[in-house]
């Protein structure tokens, strides 16, 4: 019984690693460049939140369509 405990055991802190392992900085960079595209950026003109692959970056400032850019 006991050793069914210890094996039981074993086989969670795998599981665990496992699933820590997956969700790890040293996981592919893909996946942080993807969360990046998808987070919110503010219109600088109009005020909108555009996410950041969407959105056209001038000097270091977001802006949601053209019409917003600076002259
Ligand atoms: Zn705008």
């Amino acid at each position: 019984m006991i050793l069914k405990l210890i094996l039981l055991g074993i086989v969670l802190v795998a599981v665990y690693r496992f699933m820590g392992g997956s969700l790890s900085p040293s996981s592919p960079k893909n996946g942080a460049e993807e969360a990046d595209a998808d987070a919110l950026e503010e219109c600088e003109t109009c005020g909108i939140y555009v996410t950041k692959k969407e959105s056209i970056m001038v000097k270091g400032k977001h802006y949601c369509s053209k019409e917003c850019l600076p002259n």
